[in-house]
């Protein structure tokens, strides 16, 4: 069974949406087979965000990714991957569709609430990373 790395970021849990990002990934079918709250550090989110490292915004994703708790999950399904990048939305709030997660209450791409990995071998990677 497919697998994938489901993060909520600190806005979900500032903003008390943490239940329905769950919601919604229960409600679409998918099992969340494991999860915790964790508070991350530069480190890892310079190995989680490897591919935005370098550009001139990181320090402003470290500072928004360490201001609070993240809630990590691993979430399985058929075609999971797809499928929450699906119910997630495109990365940008503004152009993400209403019905999405990030349509329905992010503003912007930055503080956009939740974290999906993008390909099954980045999940089992990022599973490995947050899970051991
Ligand atoms: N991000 C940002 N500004 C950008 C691009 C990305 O602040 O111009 C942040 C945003 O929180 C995003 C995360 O970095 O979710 C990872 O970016 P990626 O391109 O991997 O988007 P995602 O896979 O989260 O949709
Ligand atoms: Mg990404």
């Amino acid at each position: 069974m497919e697998r994938t790395y489901i993060m909520t970021k600190p806005d979900a849990y500032k903003r008390g949406l943490i239940g329905e990002i769950i919601t919604r990934i229960e409600n679409k079918g998918y099992n969340i087979t494991d999860m915790k709250m964790m508070n991350l550090d530069e480190a890892i989110l310079k190995e989680h965000y490897a591919h935005l490292a370098d550009k001139p915004f990181f320090p402003e994703i470290v500072e928004y990714m360490t201001s609070g708790p993240v809630v990590g999950m691993i979430v399985q399904g058929d075609n999971v991957v797809a499928g929450m990048r699906s119910i997630m939305g495109p990365t940008d709030g503004l152009e993400a569709p209403a019905g999405t997660i990030r349509g329905d209450y992010a503003k912007d791409k930055s503080e956009n609430l939740v974290h999906g990995s993008d390909s099954v071998e980045n999940a089992e990677i990022e599973i490995k990373r947050f899970f051991g």
